[in-house]
């Protein structure tokens, strides 16, 4: 099918949910995808954070064959191995108790929220009061399922789908006075992201995670931490809360969780865990055994070659090049993030939006996230070569850009001077 008529067909059947780039792709290697005519483009989103280990990598093509000819579903009425060898092996790398599986992100975070109300409800540490409120942060995204959206600030995703769940109250992101004065003990969780995606890659200070947790302590009340986006090894540590010397109580993660394949999953304590007995929450699809086992090939992949520590070096070599480039650049106004999951903030957003489209052009994928800023969530195997190509391939297109930014008034000024 050509992408005329893949553009013709989804213009008539699909909802119009998504602004997809022309570009109609066929297959994957390494940290390259190629369309259909084989041209290939250098992949620094990742599918947006879910290919960390790029594509075609032979441990999870194994994991997927081996699994896929045995059992693809079962049901959660019965046993496979898969689910409780992952949950061991994400415990392990959180400090956790218990894993519950889902399918994405957004049903991670609707499980959190459940969680919190059902802790707060069968601990009764509020004296019979309401326990029920939410601290969330502005600037956050946690999904679009309600309770989700509920606790994402964003006004564009929540206004059309009015009204959303009470009780929600925004903090400003790493504003410990704020978050003191918004605190009671009616608020049952805090959710954050330890570093915000959506948002417009926004890390967390070691103040204000620390602040919370003591927060949350002291109320009576559960540290959610949204590790979807930032989560299982995208910061060179397994989580991100762990670069600022805290263990939440409930931890989200998706994403790259399946290296491709839906899977969620909720970590959390074994206090919490003892709110939930059988039949109070649950999915069909969660947990499978096709999905379980890639997981655990993904994990042990992560350990097997290494990554960590090369997210951490190839990270800092790239931010250290994107901060050289913001010295040459005025339009640049910051340069943030961590390990592997970084942004580049332009002076506008219609700079951004021709910047990304440059790239493409050049056959490199990058994303605009928060309107000006520029996310990079390249796979973890990436190597120093593919990050020169992409600083060169900006450093271009922010000149080009940049340029022709200028309006005909401003030239002609500039002409005539
Ligand atoms: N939380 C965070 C931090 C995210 O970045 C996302 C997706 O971008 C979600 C939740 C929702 O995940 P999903 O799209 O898998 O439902």
């Amino acid at each position: 099918m050509s992408l005329t008529a893949v553009q013709q067909a989804e213009a008539k059947f699909l909802l119009p949910t998504y602004d997809r780039n022309p570009i109609l792709l066929e297959r994957g290697e390494g940290v390259y995808l190629f369309d259909a005519s084989g041209r290939s483009y250098l992949d620094f989103l990742s599918g947006i954070g879910v290919n960390a280990l790029g594509y075609s990598h032979p441990a999870i093509l194994k994991a997927l064959m081996d699994q896929a000819v045995r059992l693809i579903h079962i049901s959660n009425l019965f046993f496979h191995p898969a689910q409780s060898q992952l949950a061991k092996l994400l415990t392990r790398i959180s400090g956790l108790d218990r894993a519950f599986f889902c399918n994405s992100g957004t049903e991670a975070f609707e499980a959190a929220l459940k969680l919190s109300r059902a802790y707060a409800q069968a601990k009764n540490s509020n004296g019979g009061r309401p326990k029920w409120r939410f601290l969330a942060m502005e600037n956050s995204f946690h999904g679009r399922t309600f309770g989700s959206l509920a606790t994402t600030s964003t006004k564009k995703y929540r206004r059309p789908f009015a009204p959303l769940m009470p009780g929600v109250s925004f903090v400003r992101f790493n504003d410990v006075d704020d978050l003191k004065s918004k605190f009671d003990d009616n608020v049952c969780a805090l959710c954050l992201e330890p570093v915000q995606g959506e948002g417009g890659i926004r890390a967390v200070s070691k103040k204000f995670l620390q602040a919370a947790r003591s927060l949350t302590r002291k109320h009576g009340a559960l540290l959610i931490a949204d590790e979807i986006q930032c989560g299982l090894g995208r910061t060179g540590k397994y989580f991100a809360y762990q670069h600022c010397g805290i263990t939440p109580d409930i931890v989200t993660v998706a994403k790259p969780l399946a290296a491709g394949l839906p899977l969620g999953a909720v970590l959390t304590t074994e206090a919490v865990s003892r709110c939930i007995h059988p039949g109070m929450h649950g999915t069909t699809f969660g947990g499978g055994p096709l999905a379980c086992s890639v997981a655990i090939a993904f994990l042990e992949t992560l350990e097997r070659e290494k990554l960590l520590p090369h997210i951490t070096e190839a990270g800092s070599y790239f931010k250290d090049q994107l901060i050289a480039l913001q010295e040459r650049h005025p339009s640049i106004t910051d340069v943030r993030g961590l390990g592997l999951m970084l942004g580049v903030e332009l002076a506008s957003a219609d700079l951004a939006k021709a910047v990304v489209r440059a790239l493409l052009n050049e056959g490199i994928i990058i994303n605009r996230t928060h309107e000006t800023v520029l996310r990079f969530l390249p796979p973890y195997i990436v190597q120093k070569k593919e990050i020169d190509r992409v600083v060169k391939a900006l450093d271009g297109a922010i000149s080009e850009t940049s340029a022709s930014a200028v309006t005909p008034a401003a030239r002609h000024s500039k002409e005539s001077a």
